[in-house]
């Protein structure tokens, strides 16, 4: 199972996709927590990211693109994971479609967690109170939901047009979404 969540900043992605994963026993890929270990540990790739991120702007593609294909082929993702955080971009849609290729293998699913917007920027102005996340302040976190708006969710008509498109109300307790999550990969 290669499976995409996708979803606007503070849906719950990185929540639910740790779940999914453990439920279909394949890794789970977040980009962001990719760049935020880089970031910590002070890699050259860490202080590249560091400052995209802390601006609410997308690290470049090819950044972005090297550090995935690298990651999905390794032996643990070879049968399938769930990716967190990408493709965010159409330029990434095409390159996982051909990272995907040279493995001879295909997106299976891409699983929107829809969302209210109101209650999205609640979720997250509280997680930069508790996290201390510099890309949650208030004017960052506006400018990370445009860029959302702009370059990623078209992704979600893309991929719809392909019939690899699930969307899941991404409303109600983490439990609640775990559910319908796992009934839509059939679980
Ligand atoms: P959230 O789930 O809150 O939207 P993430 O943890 O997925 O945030 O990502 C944090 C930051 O890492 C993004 O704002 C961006 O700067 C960078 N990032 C993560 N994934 C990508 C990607 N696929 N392409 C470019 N930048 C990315």
């Amino acid at each position: 199972m290669r499976i995409v969540l996708m979803g606007p900043p503070g849906a719950g992605k990185g929540t639910q996709a740790v779940g999914l994963a453990a439920a279909l026993g394949v890794p789970h890929i977040s980009t962001g927590d990719i760049f935020r270990s880089n970031v910590s540990g002070g890699t050259k790739l860490g202080q590249l990211a560091k400052t995209f991120m802390d601006a609410g702007e997308y690290v470049p593609d090819t950044v972005t693109n090297d550090m995935v294909r690298d990651r999905i082929s390794q032996q643990d993702a070879l049968e399938g994971f769930v990716l967190d955080g990408y493709p965010r971009t159409v330029a990434q849609v095409i390159e996982l479609d051909n990272m995907l290729a040279t493995q001879g293998h295909l997106v299976d699913s891409v699983i929107e967690l829809e969302v209210d917007k109101k209650a999205v920027v609640e979720r997250l102005l509280q997680r930069a109170a508790e996290q201390n996340r510099m890309d949650d302040s208030k004017e960052v976190l506006e400018h990370r939901l445009g860029v959302y708006a702009e370059q990623t969710a078209p992704l979600i008509t893309a991929y719809q047009a392909r019939g690899l498109l699930r969307s899941i109300n991404g409303m109600g307790s983490v439990d609640q979404v775990k559910q319908r999550l796992l009934a839509a990969v059939g679980l």
